[in-house]
């Protein structure tokens, strides 16, 4: 059996950003992906663009993700000049085709070893320390052994499996943020849609809503221009009450959402004027974006509370002010709470670590958090950052053989956190 220092389930942002990290640190690590590419929700889910995690503090721009986050959006930059333009503009848009190359070829570099299509199917564990990890593959299971395990599945699998405790969605009633699957039309006359889009597109949609005759319980249309100038990203379908973790559900949800788009494609093609005369539905995304799923229940469960007090810990690893954007878990409706120019929070590094475990971290949106907190912590700047931080801190464990991962010194990680230009406070 092949034994790793690191052994990371889940190539989303969190996952690249740790894995690469913890290979800069001198480990050998394996990257295991049920997919083919990196980048997660943003590969596979078509989930874009970046939501913007920055303040301005004296008339200056802070921005609150900055080390690895940078650097992967620089990598894209160099390999496609578009991206320039659209950050100098402010814009945080991104192509999906480009994320893919950018992470393999970051991951190859620092000497990460990569393992695509192996969907984490088992876990062994000897008292609090995870042992091995399996996979299915196309050639049966492959069994992993590793120092130290990071669960950047999203859904907290590896976690799961291993025992950990975990929560799901609101407290009161279990039910998670919607599920939403995203589709793109080519052939968009994008200048006439803008147009009606800003003066009457929503009216209609909600007559049609008020009818009957629209079904998804979406308060409005959402979309987002890209790089193509023809192309729409609409991240408008929306799936309520159903358990992103019961894979029937999941299934119910995808075929829901399926017919979603058809009844959404067919209603913009129905608006004269809109410019979408010749459009058509040009994709939908591999597997119906998960906004919430599961959280680790770990050594601190940051709270709503905690974020609004803007609460500076210890032990912090990365800060954050996206809005807290709940969309309702029941139906119609997003609620969001902004925080005021020059305030933002941080995250503690007992977020990251599951109970009862000394060599398990967990990383992006499954960390230890409480719905609402998790409603501002999830977007990808921050989960690239929870990534990079959980690489610093595994680097140190190896580097210092630390058997427990709470052993970590944290004033050196922060050290570590200042030449690598983290904003962890
Ligand atoms: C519809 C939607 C819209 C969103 N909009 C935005 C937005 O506009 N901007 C923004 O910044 N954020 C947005 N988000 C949030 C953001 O995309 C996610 O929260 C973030 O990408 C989570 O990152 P992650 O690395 O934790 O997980 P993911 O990106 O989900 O990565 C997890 C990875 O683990 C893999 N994996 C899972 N299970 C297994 C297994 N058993 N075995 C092997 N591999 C496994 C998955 O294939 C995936 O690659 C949105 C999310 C959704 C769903």
């Amino acid at each position: 059996m092949k034994k790793y220092d690191l052994v990371v389930v889940g190539g989303g942002l969190a996952g690249v950003a740790t894995a690469i990290t913890a290979a800069r640190g001198g480990m050998h690590v394996l990257l295991c992906e049920k997919t083919n590419a990196l980048g997660g929700a943003a590969a596979t889910m078509l989930v874009m663009p970046f939501m913007p995690n920055a303040t301005k503090i004296n008339d200056e721009v802070r921005q609150l993700s900055r080390g690895i986050f940078e650097e992967i959006r620089n990598e894209m930059i160099k390999f496609d000049g578009r991206a320039e333009v659209a950050i100098k503009s402010g814009n945080l848009h991104f192509d999906e085709e480009t994320m893919k190359i950018v992470l393999n070829r970051m991951c190859i570099k620092a000497g990460v070893e990569l393992l695509f299509h192996a969907y984490l199917s088992g876990v062994t564990r000897e008292g609090d320390r995870v042992v091995s990890a399996t996979f299915a593959t196309v050639s049966g299971p492959f069994t992993f052994e590793g120092d130290y395990f990071v669960d950047a599945t999203g859904d907290a699998t590896l976690s799961t499996l291993a025992g950990c405790e975990t929560i799901l969605g609101r407290e009161e009633d279990n039910l998670c943020q919607p599920m939403t699957l995203c589709f793109r039309m080519g052939g968009v006359d994008m200048e006439k849609f803008q147009e009606v889009k800003r003066s009457y597109v929503n009216v209609l949609y909600k007559e049609r809503q008020a009818k009957g005759e629209i079904r998804n319980p979406r308060e409005d249309v959402l979309t987002f221009t890209t790089y193509h100038p023809d192309v729409l990203h609409l991240n408008t379908t929306r799936v309520v009450k159903l358990n992103p973790t019961d894979p029937f559900d999941v299934t119910k949800a995808e075929l829901i959402a399926r017919e979603q788009v058809v009844e959404m494609v067919d209603f913009l093609k129905s608006l004269p004027g809109s410019g979408m005369e010749n459009a058509y539905l040009l994709s939908t995304a591999l597997e119906i974006g998960v906004r919430e799923s599961r959280m680790v229940v770990c050594e601190h469960m940051l709270n709503e509370m905690e974020l609004k007090e803007c609460t500076v810990f210890d032990d912090a690893i990365a800060t954050g002010n996206y809005d807290i954007d709940i969309h309702n878990p029941e139906g119609s409706g997003t609620s969001h709470y902004y925080f005021k120019p020059g305030e933002y929070y941080t995250i503690p590094y007992r977020s990251l670590i599951p109970k009862k475990t000394e060599n398990l971290l967990v990383v992006g949106r499954c960390i230890g958090a409480t719905h609402a907190a998790q409603a501002s912590i999830r977007i990808m700047p921050i989960t690239t950052t929870l990534g990079e931080a959980a690489g610093h801190a595994l680097a140190q464990c190896h580097s210092r053989s630390l058997s427990n991962v709470r052993d970590v010194d944290i004033r050196a990680l922060h050290e570590v956190f200042e030449k690598s230009n983290v904003s962890y406070r």
